[in-house]
Order: C-alpha cells, then structure tokens, then sequence
C-alpha cells in the first residue's frame, strides 16, 4: 500500500519537467551515488544489494570513483548529494569519504548544500560518523525499521534494537545536526499496539525527520517466497490504515509536519534530495545500478547503470558502456510521473501546464479523494488511494 521506494535507496525514476534545455549544464543538479553491498540480504529487500566482501568492495569503490571524474556532468554543480544502497556504512571510513571527495571535486556544494548518507544501524560507531562529518556529510539516514527484537530477526537486519539509540547519539557526537529514522510497518504478526511503541520509541530519540513506509512484498526476495506458501502472517488492509493513521497523529504531536505520504519533518528539515525527485527534477546516478534522469539537447533520458559490482567495474575499467537500459522520457511519460510524483506532497500538485484528465479529476473529487482547483492535494481520505488518484489524473 504505501511502497517503500525511497528506504535503503531504491531509488525509482522520476521524471523532470520541461525547462530550458540550454540551462542544464550549469544549473545544480541532485546527484545519488549507489553503493551496493550490505553485511547480508534482508528478507524483503529487492534493491540493487549484495551481500560480498573483500576486494570487489574495493574495486567497486575504485570504479565508482573513476566513474565520477570521468562524468561529463563534471563541473555542474550539485543541488544535493545522497549516497544510498545498498549499505553506504558498510563501506570503509576510508572508502565512502574517497567517494564523496571524488564527488566534491566533480560537483561543487556550498555550505549550505545537504549531503546524506543512509547508514545501518549495525555498521556504524563515532569515529566513522567523526569521518564522515569531517568529510563533508551533513545528513545521516539511519535505517531502523523496527525496536523488536523479533521484527528485527524476521526482516534479516543486522542490527540489534538498541543499536538505533547508540547510532543516533554516534551520529550527534559526531556533529550531525540532521537526523532521519526510516521505520517499517504492517510487519509479518505486528500489531497496531507494536507499531505504536516504535513510533514512541523513535520519537524519543528525537529525529529531526521521519520515513515511515509500510512493508510490500517484492518479486524474487525470500519474504514473496513464504508468502507464496502462506507463511507471511501479514496484516490486513484496515490495520494498515490504522497504523498510518497513528504514525499521523503520533509525529503531528511530536511537532513533526507531514509532507508527503511517508515522510514526516521538523521545521526546515524536509530532504531536499527527495524532493528533487517528488518535484520531478533531474539527477545523476553514480555507482552500480544508479539511476540518473538528464536533459539534453535530445530531450530527457533516463537511464540505469550495469546493476552488479563485478560487471559494472569491469565495465568502468575497459571504458565500455556503463548504461543497461536507457529510456528516452516521452512527454506522455514525464505528465504521468509529474502527477504520480507531485500528488505524493501534502503542498499538493499545481495542475497548470500538465495534461490532466477532467473526468478522472471529477471521479477524484467525488470520491473525496482531492481539494483545491489550481493546486490538488490529497486529503487524508485520499492517501489511502496515492496510486489510483494518480491514475485518475492521467489522460
Ligand atoms: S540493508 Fe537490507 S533492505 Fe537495505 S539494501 Fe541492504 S539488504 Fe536491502
């Protein structure tokens, strides 16, 4: 019901809209670089993540790097910096601040500029955290998911549940001002009253944002393979919504703003990266995997970098291509993804300028789904029905 496309960095394409093609050389752009390996694989986790050690890592990194300076993208500055995985954490000190230095050098930031990285829970102590500061990340996105123990062991992480309290106080003794929690919910066996001591227990630690994104089951993971056989005791829809529901009303009595469907902020602290992608900008992706979306004299391509570290690296090594799929955005396209995007926010979706079907809007309005006439948001009745309202608004 609610995907969880942006925990751990699965990243999903966007579309950007149409602006002046001859702007976007200069102009900031979000830049995303993949690190795909983890300690090990997580039982619901199709995101581009392998569970590998030794060299390979470092190779990876090697050619990630290279992939960087070699960007033709070199010297356009960047909007925002997110590395995602994968476990960007389970890489070296070493390693992941080469990775950002490499970055830094390609793409210019100012001060103010906002740099995360996701982290585990379980790969993290202060003196990396005191590196990566220094280094020049100012976000940290810990992936807590749950404080059960045994949600914990059922979902394949690494982490113990008091390695999330450990990692935030790391993080604030190494300087980070910025914190985000990402949390799962509607786990095998949970229960509203579980899911609501998790959200107590992530409040407490005081985040300055929130991802709260419920489970779905994924092609080719082991958690579709149990529930294939009937062994995934899932809760139903209307304890979905329940649980929604609390994590509204227990992050608006924290302070928190909601402000889009799964994301809940303190004042200022929205994530700028994922913004650009709600707002449908362009972006770059680095590293095995990435997905990048740019605009050219051509028009706007998306595109998907060689997934596995072996073959991408080899790939970065004998100056092949690196992309596996490339798609070149139709108008058609990028309308779809501006609405399916744009309708996630709670400022909602300005309609000028977008192809927008007059009955489907009316079928959203009678159902009660949106307000407002040049600005369309969802209302809460509404947010149980992202997808089907954006479908709605498509011609
Ligand atoms: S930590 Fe788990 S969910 Fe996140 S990318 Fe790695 S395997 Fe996937």
């Amino acid at each position: 019901m609610f995907r969880a496309w942006t925990t751990c960095g699965s990243h999903r394409p966007p579309a950007p809209p149409p602006r002046d093609r001859t702007l976007t050389r200069v102009e900031p752009i979000a830049v995303y670089v993949h690190t795909p390996f983890c300690p090990s694989k997580c039982g619901y986790c199709d995101f581009n993540s392998y569970a590998m050690t030794g060299e390979i890592v470092e190779r990876t990194t090697a050619a990630t790097i290279e992939e960087i300076r070699r960007s033709p993208h070199r010297g356009r500055p960047a909007k925002t910096v997110f590395f995602g995985g994968g476990t960007p954490t389970f890489l070296s000190a070493d390693q992941i601040t080469r990775l950002l230095a490499a970055v830094l050098e390609a793409h210019p930031i100012t001060p103010e500029t906002e740099v995360t990285s996701e982290a585990n829970p379980g790969t993290v102590d202060i003196p990396k955290f005191e590196a990566m500061r220094q280094a020049g990340f100012n976000r940290i996105s810990l992936g807590a998911q749950s404080f059960d123990p045994g949600d914990l062991i059922r979902l394949g992480r690494v982490h113990a549940a008091d390695h999330v309290a450990l990692a935030v106080g790391a993080a604030r003794q190494a300087g980070f001002a910025n914190v985000n929690l990402d949390l799962m919910f509607a786990l095998p066996g949970q229960k509203p009253a579980g899911w609501k001591r998790n959200l107590e227990t992530a409040l407490a630690l005081r985040p300055d944002h929130l991802s709260l994104y419920g489970l779905t089951i994924e092609a080719n993971t082991r958690f579709k393979r149990l529930h294939n056989r009937g062994m995934l005791n899932l809760p139903d829809d209307d304890v979905q919504v329940e649980m929604y529901e609390e994590a509204i009303r227990a992050t608006a009595a924290a302070g928190m703003t909601q402000y889009e469907i799964s994301n809940f902020a303190s004042p200022g602290r929205e994530c700028l990266h994922n913004l650009c992608y709600w707002h449908a900008e362009d972006y770059l992706g680095y590293g095995p995997g990435a997905v990048g979306c740019v605009s050219g004299p051509e028009g706007r391509v998306r595109y998907t970098n060689f997934k596995h570290p072996l073959g991408y690296s080899e790939r970065v090594e004998s100056r092949a291509d690196l992309w596996c799929d490339r798609d070149d955005l139709t108008p058609e396209n990028e309308n779809f993804e501006r609405i399916m995007l744009g309708i996630r926010l709670n400022q909602g979706l300005e309609i000028g300028g977008l192809e927008i079907d007059p009955s489907g809007l009316a079928t959203a309005r009678t159902r009660g789904w949106i307000e407002g006439a040049d600005r369309i948001a969802l209302t809460p009745a509404g947010r149980h029905f992202c997808s089907e309202v954006a479908l709605l608004l498509a011609p």
